[in-house]
Parts: structure tokens; C-alpha cells; sequence
């Protein structure tokens, strides 16, 4: 896979940077634990279906092991080794005292009833209950796994110990221990990283245009926020195509049209209708890919306008772009700490669980807040002093907070 790929990239330069040994840079990619089973599952039809799962656990030096569970055709062991790393880096990068770990199940969602993917659910757990507890791995949703799928999981491990245990996952529905402001908190953290790196540059977000690739969870809510902020969103896009406006679009406009007809192509009153792939050179100051992995690479970099590049997706920038962009001195704010929003709420979620709290909306949006400023501060400063990227920054500040608990 090619993220982990990159994410050995992007240890190599830190390591490079630390001056680590050999030794160290060969445990920083090494995962503690990597357990596998294959799930039995009798279907609606009565038929009996195998499904290979994994749990990696990277990395548990700075607290528990954290990290969803994904339900998807592609998953294999080297996939979710490669997310599992991520985790443990990006739960350092905003300094929460989690590790790294994944899951994942080989199954196509789509091809399932919603009790067959419960059964998955609950067998998922069976095969892994031992690993898995509030102190010891701590999982959460991702790819096709949802709130719903979390309760049952939950439902599953609390049978198999005997008691209640609601810290034992994240990303539950409200009624069953969930928190408030989950579902915006990716988005959320990526524009207040925003607000701190436009405040380093003394830029006021609503003189500035952007452009949001991916009209999705995180890339409706941080649209949302940017119109808010002030800011003219000039470009959106999905998977089907792109909708521009240089006069800014109308964000909640094209949101529910989508909504209701299946992409924003269909909001045509409300600017122009291009090919999905023209949004990455759109002429705006920020550029939010908020999609895919792989988005900006060596063929279309050089089509880059903006300013900044905001990666609220995993991995949208490739090595050899990114090295492009930070010679265009181009701010990149990398992944690891753009979108860390949403595991910052998961403990959030974790820390309301076991205190026995209810956190309001406005506690969770304030703790996140001084999280991810402290966060930013932590990486710009580093960037500066060193004389690096924010990426390289932010690789080399986790990579140095886990081997220092180690
Ligand atoms: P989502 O499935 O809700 O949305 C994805 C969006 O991308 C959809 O609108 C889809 O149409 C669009 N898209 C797909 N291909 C595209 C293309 N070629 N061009 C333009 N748009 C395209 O997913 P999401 O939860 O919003 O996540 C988006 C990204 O953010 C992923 O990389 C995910 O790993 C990352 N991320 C999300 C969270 C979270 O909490 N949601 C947390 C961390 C990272």
C-alpha cells in the first residue's frame, strides 16, 4: 500500500532529522502485535462465510493502543499496519496519551444485510476480546463502520467481561456513552489548525478564497466553516465533478441539493459545472483535499495555485508533490495534524466514559480548541527552528515524544 509507503518516507526524514540509530528507526516500524483471525458468520441465508480480520497494534508507549476498525474488500494486514503507524503518530502529534493500532475486516459492506454485518461486528470482537479494554485498545469507527456497528461492538464485549465497560470503544451513539460533537470534530480541528497558521502569517481568513475537494463528513463541515469564518469557497467537488463560482458559492445550498439528488453537479443555479479533477488547480489561497489519498501528485503538482494546502484526507499529497510544494514554499499542513481533530474527541469521548461526565458542546469545541492551537504551536515552532516542513516537523516531534516514552 502505497501510505505506508509513504509513512516509511516520512520516518526515514525524521529519523534523518533526530539523528536516530538503526535500531530505533527499525522499532519506530515495527508493529508491538499483529493478530489475525478468520470470522465465521452465518449469513441470512443460512450459508457459513469466512472473513479475514486484523488487528495491528503498532505502538502503545504513550498509552493505550487507539485506533477504528474498517470494514472494506482492500483490507490486508499490510494496510492496517500502515494505519495502525499513522495512529500512534498523529495521536503524538496532539500529545493525547494514546498509541497506534487499527483493525479491519476483509468484507464488502455493501454485499451485506445490516444483521450479517452485525454478526461481523460481534465476531470481530469474540476473536479479539482478549487484546482489546478501556486500558489495553481502544477502538473506533472508520471506513463503513459506524456509530450503530460501535454499540453492538460494545454490546458484544461488555457479554463477554460481565460489565459495563463504555470506554472500551469510541465514536458510540449518543444514548450509549457518545459524545457531542464527534461527528464535526475532524473538520473542526483543521480549521482551527488553519486559524493558528493565518495568524503566523498575518492572513485574515475572510480576504481568502478556497477550494474543497470531497463534499463528504469532513469536507461539508470545514466548507461550512470556512464561509463562516469568512472566507469565499470558490470550488467544490465530489467524486462526480466539480461546482465553481469565483463570486463564492452557496455552501448549504449545494449541500442539500446534494443531499437530495446525490452530488453537487446537480446544483447548477449555483455556479459552474467542471470535471472533479480541475478542483486542485483551482486560483484560490487554500486548498482543502478532503477525499482521497494520492489527490496532488508529480503529474498535476504543478497546477497547485494556492498558498496552503490543508490535507483534512489521509495521504493526498505524494512524497515527490510534497517535496515539490515545500521548494514553491507552499504551506502544507500534513495530515498527522490536520485532521487529529477526530481522535482528539474520540479520548474526549473515552476520558467522559470513565470520569462518568457529560461533557456540553462547547466544553468538547473549547478542549479541542487548546489542543489543537497547543498542537500547531508545538509543529510551527519546531518547523522554524529546525528549518523544516510542517510534515517533517510534525513526524519528528511524535516520532521524538514516543521513543522518550519508550
Ligand atoms: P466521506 O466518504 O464522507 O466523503 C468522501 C467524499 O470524497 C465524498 O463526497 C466523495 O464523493 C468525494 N470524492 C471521492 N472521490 C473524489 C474525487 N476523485 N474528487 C473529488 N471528490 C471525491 O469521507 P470523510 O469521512 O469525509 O473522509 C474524507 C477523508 O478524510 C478520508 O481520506 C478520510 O480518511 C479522512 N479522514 C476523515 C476523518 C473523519 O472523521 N471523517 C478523520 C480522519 C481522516
Amino acid at each position: 500500500m502505497a501510505a505506508f509507503h509513504y509513512f516509511k518516507e516520512h520516518v526515514q526524514k525524521a529519523a534523518d532529522l533526530l539523528g536516530l540509530s538503526s535500531e530505533d528507526r527499525l522499532r519506530l516500524e515495527t508493529p508491538d502485535r499483529v493478530l489475525k483471525a478468520d470470522l465465521e458468520v452465518t449469513l441470512d441465508s443460512g450459508e457459513v462465510a469466512t472473513y479475514p480480520a486484523y488487528r495491528v497494534q503498532f505502538n502503545n508507549a504513550r498509552g493505550p493502543y487507539k485506533g477504528g476498525i474498517r470494514f472494506h474488500p482492500d483490507a490486508d494486514e499490510d494496510e492496517v499496519s500502515a494505519l495502525a503507524a499513522m495512529m500512534a503518530i498523529k495521536c503524538a502529534v496532539v500529545d493525547i496519551p494514546f498509541g497506534g493500532a487499527k483493525g479491519g475486516v476483509a468484507v464488502d459492506p455493501k454485499k451485506h444485510s445490516s444483521s450479517e454485518l452485525e454478526s461481523i461486528a460481534r465476531a470481530y470482537v469474540r476473536s479479539f476480546a482478549d487484546h482489546l479494554g478501556p486500558d489495553m485498545d481502544v477502538p473506533a469507527p472508520d471506513v463503513y463502520t459506524t456509530s450503530e456497528l460501535m454499540a453492538v461492538m460494545l454490546d458484544e464485549y461488555e457479554t463477554i467481561v460481565g460489565k459495563p465497560s463504555p470506554a472500551m470503544i469510541t465514536g458510540k451513539p449518543l444514548d450509549k456513552g457518545g459524545i457531542l460533537g464527534r461527528d464535526t470534530a475532524t473538520a473542526d480541528g483543521a480549521i482551527m489548525v488553519l486559524h493558528s497558521l493565518l495568524a503566523d502569517q498575518h492572513q485574515d481568513l475572510s480576504k481568502l478564497t478556497s477550494a474543497v475537494q470531497g463534499a463528504g463528513n469532513a469536507g461539508a463541515q470545514a466548507a461550512r466553516l470556512l464561509v463562516q469564518g469568512g472566507a469565499k469557497v470558490i470550488a467544490l467537488s465530489d467524486s462526480h465533478g466539480t461546482i465553481a463560482n469565483k463570486l463564492g458559492l452557496d455552501i448549504e445550498t449545494i449541500l442539500s441539493i446534494k443531499e437530495e439528488k446525490g452530488s453537487v453537479q446537480e446544483a447548477t443555479e449555483e455556479g459552474d459545472i467542471l470535471p472533479a479533477e480541475v478542483l486542485i488547480g483551482a486560483p484560490v489561497d487554500i486548498l482543502v483535499p478532503a477525499a482521497l489519498e494520492e489527490q496532488i501528485h508529480k503529474d498535476n503538482v504543478e497546477s497547485v495555485r494556492a498558498g496552503i494546502v490543508l490535507e483534512i484526507a489521509n495521504g493526498p499529497v505524494t512524497p515527490e508533490a510534497d517535496a515539490y510544494l515545500a521548494a514553491q514554499k507552499v504551506a502544507v499542513v500534513p495530515d498527522v495534524l490536520a485532521n487529529a481533530g477526530g481522535v482528539t474527541v474520540s479520548y474526549f469521548e473515552w476520558l467522559q466514559n470513565r470520569s462518568g461526565e457529560t461533557w456540553t458542546r462547547e466544553q468538547v469545541e473549547e478542549r479541542l480548541q487548546k489542543v489543537m492551537e497547543d498542537a500547531y504551536r508545538d509543529v510551527a515552532d519546531f518547523a522554524l527552528m529546525r528549518g523544516v516542513t510542517l510534515r517533517e516537523a510534525a513526524y519528528a516531534l511524535a516520532i521524538s515524544r514516543i521513543l522518550e516514552a519508550k
